[in-house]
């Protein structure tokens, strides 16, 4: 059996509206709360339906998801860059909307004990040439790290004690009515910040809070492949966890600055080049300049027509070891003005087509007006 779409999930009818969305999702979302249902399952029941609401409740997420389907949709959503390995700690996320699982479920409200640190997003400019061929940035990071004078204990001395508010959960219970009923809910406990402990003599350096504010230099691995709107993934390069916990992560969207003269169409790159009304008839050889300044010969067939991508295959963006193709999109450039030979070799051509040129005739009232107005433009 296939996974459960979302629709069926929230149990909606595909064509279900804005309002009956909302309204499965609230119905769903209490049945399933941990902090009311205990039966097995529900809270795996419960993220799965805060998913469902969360995609099917944004209109362009939800677009994309009916486009998609299901399967490709959720695997685009939580897939990581397929480029291949070695970046280490590197991942791409395609869809741009991976963490917003996180975001949903972060925020440790039932986690009891020492929290992870919250993930960081910046936004880097790149070239086409970085994106089409990898690079190494090196970009200034200022994020929290477990402060170095107390180790991340928030201590002086590195000792902490258990907190006598919570006991040591780091959660606090608070009874709540609803009209489900009593509500116990959990909350962060205010003496201990939800850690637990408390140091037993507050570090001078970070206040007790065990980190500090760093900035520093961070180099970023850009995969060959990368284009506007991904995000790279830096496992631990977020803000620092609590002591005893992982520390956030630290994502990259990319933006790919436009090139002057390629324009990037999924992996194949695209140029235009001009021939003259002969080459295009009677083809020709000319030089083009690839994304990386190599010059290399482009044969233009004989009879080429205007618009025609001539394909150099290989000099597009190279993903996945299978580069892209370089198409070279042909501009016939009729000549502004000829030379006397031009002209009479295209009268020739114009006599061998059967037509008639403006020189033939005898030049009348109307031609000089022509010409009069021909200057008055200029
Ligand atoms: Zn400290
Ligand atoms: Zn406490």
């Amino acid at each position: 059996m296939g996974p459960e779409s979302y629709y069926d999930i929230l149990g909606v009818g595909r064509d279900a509206n804005e309002k009956e969305i909302k309204k499965a999702y609230r119905d769903l979302a209490r049945k399933y709360h941990p902090d009311v249902c205990k039966e097995p399952g529900a809270e795996e029941r419960f993220k799965k339906v805060n998913e469902a609401y969360s995609i099917l409740s944004d209109p362009q997420k939800r677009a994309q998801y009916d486009r998609m389907g299901h399967d490709a949709f959720s695997s685009a959503s939580k897939g990581s860059y397929s480029g291949g390995g070695g970046y280490g700690g590197f991942h791409a996320d395609f869809s741009g909307f991976g963490d917003i699982f996180d975001t949903f479920f972060g925020g440790g409200q039932r986690s009891a004990g020492p929290r992870r640190g919250a993930d960081l997003l910046m936004r880097m400019r790149i070239t086409l040439n970085d994106a089409v061929f990898g690079a190494e940035k090196e970009i200034d990071l200022t994020h929290s790290e477990a402060c170095p004078d107390c180790d991340g204990t928030g201590s002086q001395t590195r000792k902490t004690r258990t907190c006598t508010t919570c006991g040591g959960s780091g959660q606090m219970r608070q009874m709540s009515q609803s009209i489900f009923g009593q509500f116990v809910r959990m909350t962060t406990c205010t003496d201990c910040g939800g850690r637990g402990t408390i140091p037993e003599e507050r570090c001078k350096a970070c206040g007790g809070s065990g980190r500090q504010q760093v900035r520093r230099k961070v180099t970023v691995h850009i995969p060959p492949g990368i284009d506007t709107g991904m995000r790279l993934r830096m496992d631990g390069y977020g803000e620092a966890g609590d002591y005893g916990a992982p520390n956030g992560d630290l994502f990259i969207e990319v933006e790919v600055t436009p090139h002057k003269r390629f324009v990037r169409r999924g992996d194949n790159l695209e140029i235009r080049v001009s021939v003259s009304p002969a080459q295009a008839a009677l083809g020709s050889q000319i030089e083009i300049e690839t994304i990386d300044g190599r010059s290399i010969d482009l044969t233009i067939p004989a009879g080429v027509q205007h618009d025609t991508g001539l394909k150099v295959p290989g000099e597009g963006v190279r993903r996945r070891g299978r580069p892209g193709d370089l198409i070279a999109r042909v501009t016939v450039v009729i000549p502004g003005s000829l030379s006397q030979e031009q002209r009479e070799l295209y009268e020739q051509l114009l006599e061998i087509e059967g037509k008639k040129s403006q020189k033939s005739h005898k030049k009348g009232f109307f031609h000089d007006v022509v010409d009069k107005m021909k200057e008055s433009v200029k």
